[in-house]
C-alpha cells in the first residue's frame, strides 16, 4: 500500500471556535476552572500529531473537590429534589441541544480520536442522542412492587404494608476510554441521571474534547451545577483517585480488562458498586450456507470499522472450509481497497489509530505472529506523517494459542481461520478469556439461535455485526466484565433496591 495524504479536511466555524479556547478546564460544581496544580497535558490529531488544544491535568485534589460537589448536589441540592418528569424534560433538552450541534461534535471526535468523520457523523453520535432521548423516558418509570407477606404477628387489628422503592446509588464515578468517547460517556450519563445519581466523569486522557463540549452544551441545556463534574486528566492519577474515592458509591468503567482489574482492587475501600465493561475478542462465524455477497462485506466491517479500535470488533473469523477460501480472499480485497486518510478527509473509510504508539503496538502483533509462522495476506504497515495508520490487516495460519488470537489487538486486524463442523467451530470460538459479542452468518435461523446459545458472549448478533441500539442491553461474560450499558438493564447500574415492611 502507498503512503497516504493526511491532508484534512474542511472545519466548521463551531469546531474552529471551540479549538481557539486552546486550553481547557475542569468542571467543577458548575464552574470552569483550572486543576488544583494549574498543570495541562497536550491533546494531538492523531493523524498528523499536531497540539490541537491543552487539557487540565486533573488530581486527586480535584476528583475530591468533583466528588464533594456531586455528594452536595446528590443530597441538598436540586438534582435529587427534582421531580421525575424535570429529570426526565432536561434528558430530552440535552440530546436536542447535541442533535444541534451534531456536526460540531463529529468533527471533535474526528479531529481528536481520528475516526472516519462518516463514523462518528452517522453512527456514533447519534447513537450518543439516543442515549439520552431513551433514558429521558426512563426517568418516569422507575418503579418498586408490593407485596404480600405471610407475617402473622402484627398486633390484632393491624395489618403488615410491604413494598419495594428503587432508589438512586447516589454519587458515581464513570471513567471512559478513547475509542468511542462521546457515545460511551453518553451510554454512563444519561440512565445514571435518570436514575437521579450525580456523577464525576473522567475522560480517557487521549480523547477529553467532546467530553468537556457534552458539559458546554448540558449546561446550555440547564444542567445544575454540580450535577456532572468533569475531571480531565491521566488514568493513574484523577482515574486511580477516582475509583479509590471513599464518597463515590458507584464507579461505573469501560476500557481494557487489564485496568478493570485494578478498578476493581481500589474500589475495596469502600466497596463501592462496581460495573465493568471490558476487552474483546469476538468471533465471526460464517457457515456454510451463509448468503456470501453479505457476509463478506459484514465480516469485513465487523474488524476494519473505526479501524478496528471497536470493543466487539469481531477480530476472529472462522469460517466454514468448503467457501474459506472465498471469504478470505473477499475480505482481503475489501481491505486492499480501503481508502485511508484524515479522519477529516469526506472520502476516507478508515482514519488513524488513535495515536502512533497505539499503532506501532498494532502493527507489533502483525509482525509477530509472522515470526511466530502465520501468514500475513494484506496489511499490517504503519503509514502517514505521524506512523498513526495501520493498513488494514489479515492473517491467516496463526496457533489458536498465539497472542494475536488471545490477545485484543484493537486495530484493523483479522485473524482467519477454517473450521470443519459445529462443534470444533463451538470450541473455536468459545476458546477465549473475552466473552463480549460474536456474529453468526447464516441462512438457517433455526440453527443460528440454537448456535448462539452455545456460544459465551453477552451479545450475539446473526446476519449483522455491531447493531447497537439504546434499547439494547450490551456488556460481557468471562473477562469482558459485568454489568450492562444500554437498555432497561443500565438502570440496574444506578439503582438501589430498598424494602419498606410496615404495621399499619
Ligand atoms: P484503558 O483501560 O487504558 O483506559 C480506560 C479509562 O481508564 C481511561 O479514561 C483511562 O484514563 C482510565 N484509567 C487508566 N488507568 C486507570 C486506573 N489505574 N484507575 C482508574 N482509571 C484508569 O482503556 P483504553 O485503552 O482507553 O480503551 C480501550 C479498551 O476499552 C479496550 O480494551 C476496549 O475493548 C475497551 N472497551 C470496552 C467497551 C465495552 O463496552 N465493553 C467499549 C469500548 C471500549
Amino acid at each position: 500500500m502507498t503512503d497516504i495524504n493526511c491532508t484534512r479536511g474542511p472545519i466548521s466555524q463551531e469546531t474552529e471556535a471551540f479549538l481557539a479556547a486552546k486550553t481547557h478546564t475542569l468542571l467543577l460544581d458548575g464552574q470552569w476552572v483550572e486543576s488544583a496544580s494549574g498543570e495541562t497535558f497536550e491533546t494531538c490529531d492523531p493523524a498528523t500529531g499536531e497540539v490541537i488544544g491543552h487539557v487540565a491535568r486533573g488530581g486527586s485534589a480535584d476528583v475530591d473537590a468533583a466528588v464533594s460537589a456531586a455528594r452536595n448536589a446528590f443530597e441538598a441540592g436540586p438534582w435529587y429534589a427534582m421531580t421525575p418528569m424535570e429529570r426526565s424534560q432536561l434528558l430530552w433538552r440535552i440530546a436536542d441541544i447535541m442533535e444541534t450541534n451534531i456536526d460540531e461534535l463529529a468533527e471533535l471526535e474526528s479531529l481528536d480520536q481520528g475516526k472516519a468523520l462518516y463514523v462518528g457523523r452517522w453512527a456514533e453520535i447519534p447513537g450518543a442522542i439516543n442515549q439520552f432521548r431513551y433514558f429521558s423516558g426512563m426517568a418516569t418509570k422507575i418503579e418498586g412492587s408490593t407485596i404480600p407477606t405471610s407475617i402473622n404477628y402484627q398486633p390484632e387489628g393491624k395489618e403488615v404494608f410491604a413494598y419495594t422503592q428503587k432508589v438512586p446509588v447516589g454519587v458515581v464515578g464513570a471513567i471512559v476510554p478513547w475509542n468511542s468517547p462521546l457515545v460511551l460517556t453518553a451510554m454512563k450519563l444519561a440512565p445514571a441521571l435518570a436514575a437521579g445519581c450525580t456523577i464525576v466523569l473522567k475522560p480517557s486522557e487521549d480523547t477529553s474534547l467532546t467530553a468537556i463540549r457534552l458539559l458546554q452544551l448540558m449546561q446550555e441545556a440547564g444542567l445544575p451545577n454540580g450535577v456532572v463534574n468533569l475531571v480531565t486528566g491521566y488514568g493513574n492519577e484523577a482515574g486511580a483517585a477516582l475509583a479509590a474515592h471513599q464518597d463515590v458509591d458507584k464507579i461505573t468503567f469501560t476500557g481494557s480488562t487489564a485496568t478493570g482489574r485494578k478498578i476493581l482492587e481500589a474500589s475495596k475501600g469502600n466497596l463501592k458498586r462496581v460495573t465493568l465493561e471490558l476487552g474483546g475478542k469476538s468471533p465471526v462465524i460464517i457457515m456454510p450456507d451463509a448468503d456470501l455477497s453479505a457476509a463478506i462485506p459484514g465480516a469485513a466491517n465487523a474488524i476494519f470499522f473505526n479501524g478496528g479500535q471497536v470493543c466487539i470488533a469481531g477480530s476472529r473469523l472462522y469460517a466454514h472450509r468448503s467457501i474459506y477460501d472465498e471469504v478470505v480472499e473477499g475480505v482481503a480485497e475489501t481491505a486492499a481497497e480501503m481508502k485511508l486518510g484524515h479522519g477529516l478527509d469526506p472520502a476516507t473509510q478508515m482514519g488513524p489509530l488513535v495515536s502512533a504508539k497505539h499503532a506501532a503496538k498494532v502493527a507489533n502483533y502483525v509482525s509477530e505472529s509472522k515470526n511466530d509462522g502465520a501468514s500475513v495476506i494484506c496489511g499490517g504497515e504503519t503509514l502517514g506523517v505521524n506512523q498513526s495508520f495501520v493498513s488494514p490487516a489479515v492473517v491467516a495460519d496463526a496457533k489458536s494459542d498465539s497472542r494475536i488470537v488471545q490477545e485484543e489487538v484493537f486495530g484493523p486486524v483479522l485473524v482467519v481461520t477454517p473450521f470443519d463442523d459445529v462443534d470444533e467451530m463451538v470450541t473455536f470460538a468459545n476458546d477465549s478469556p473475552y466473552g463480549l459479542a460474536a456474529g453468526i452468518w447464516t441462512e438457517g435461523l433455526s440453527s443460528a439461535t440454537r448456535l448462539a446459545s452455545r456460544i459465551k458472549a453477552g451479545t450475539v448478533w446473526i446476519n449483522s455485526h455491531a447493531m447497537y441500539d439504546a434499547s439494547l442491553p450490551i456488556g460481557g461474560m468471562k473477562q469482558s466484565g459485568f454489568g450492562r450499558d444500554s437498555g432497561q438493564a443500565a438502570m440496574d447500574n444506578y439503582l438501589d433496591l430498598k424494602t419498606v415492611c410496615a404495621i399499619v
